[in-house]
């Protein structure tokens, strides 16, 4: 028997599902709201808040004098605050409280001497965030291979202590190598495993139902560094395809799977999730055996009724 299941954590989380109600909030009091930097990774929300009046803005330089800025979810450096205070705007602080309690961590550990280690992508605006509270006391390393370089670079960082924080949504395999390279029972060395619950759960999900399934459907964006983790973990276990939203599915040629399985970077609204299945109910109706007599549009339907449940106090936006 064939089956279609929707991972229950699969979608926004705490803080994205946060970030987004308070630009809506916002929106329904007051037009002139700038984000800084698209409130999540999803074109498709970024573009509905556009349409109500949003402004998506690169830098502090460009707030107009009224304007009410957003910081989002993923947080910015201590430089940024200072910016928008200079320029007496007002602020919404939608930085996810984990992220935040990231910000605490090393600048409390920065201001005690420590060299401040960070595990993620340096490029990734979190990591810019958190790198912004280090006062320039800190490395980045993307994996236990550059941490192993770090270290025999650094004479092991001899006399240094040394604190290590990770990204929100490193990801979990990756950080437990790193742990496996980190000297053992080291006094100068604290580690705080900053990895987000909702990722957490996110991936193991998603490594769960990739396990049992014949192919996996990852939904989310191409810049979406918790989805791109997503679509690695579920790609060791089957085969895993990575889409934006359901107008991609049409390419992907899918074969006729006996189980598929769905699952959704933290940006990626409910109703994009709804999209793909449905759209993927036609592509699989089109390409399953004529002597199959298996209803998936009715196994779909089950699937995102029990999604629909499990998720209905946090969806924001109306499909
Ligand atoms: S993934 Fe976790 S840390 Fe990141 S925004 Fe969501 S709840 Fe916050």
């Amino acid at each position: 028997m064939r089956e279609v299941t929707v991972a229950a954590s699969a979608g926004f989380c705490f803080g994205v599902d946060r970030a987004v109600k308070m630009v809506y909030n916002e929106l329904e009091k007051n037009s002139k709201v700038a984000t800084l930097g698209p409130i999540i990774h999803n074109q498709d929300v970024v573009d509905d808040m556009k349409s109500r009046g949003a402004r998506v803005i690169e830098s502090v330089d460009e707030l107009a004098p009224d304007e009410i800025v957003v910081i989002r979810s993923h947080g910015v450096g201590r430089d940024v605050y200072e910016q928008i205070e200079a320029k007496g705007n007002r602020m919404i602080d939608a930085t996810c409280p984990f992220v935040s309690k990231i910000h605490r961590i090393v600048a409390e550990k920065t201001k005690e001497g420590y060299l401040v280690l960070i595990a993620g992508d340096v490029n990734h605006p979190e990591i810019q965030g958190i790198i912004g509270h280090c006062d320039q006391n800190y490395y980045v390393f993307k994996d236990n291979f550059e941490l192993k370089h770090l270290f025999e670079k650094n004479d092991n960082f001899l006399g240094k202590k040394l604190a290590f924080v990770a990204q929100t949504t490193y990801n979990i395999v990756v950080w437990e190598e790193c742990l496996k390279v980190i000297p053992k029972n080291d006094p100068d060395i604290v580690i705080f495993d900053t990895i987000c619950n909702a990722t957490d759960t996110r991936q193991s999900d998603a490594a769960e139902l990739a396990k049992s399934s014949d192919i996996m459907i990852v939904v989310g964006g191409r810049h979406s560094s918790n989805t791109v983790k997503l679509y690695e973990v579920c790609s060791r276990y089957c085969k895993t395809y990575h889409i934006e939203n359901s107008d991609e599915l049409s390419s992907l040629k899918l074969p006729c799977a006996g189980r598929i399985g769905i699952t959704a970077g933290a940006s990626t609204p409910a109703y994009i999730i709804k999209e793909v299945q449905t759209t993927m109910t036609e592509n699989v109706n089109l390409t399953a055996n004529s002597d199959e007599e298996i209803d998936f549009a009715q196994a779909l339907d089950e699937s995102f009724k029990k999604y629909i449940q499990e998720r209905k106090s946090r969806v924001s936006l109306s499909v």
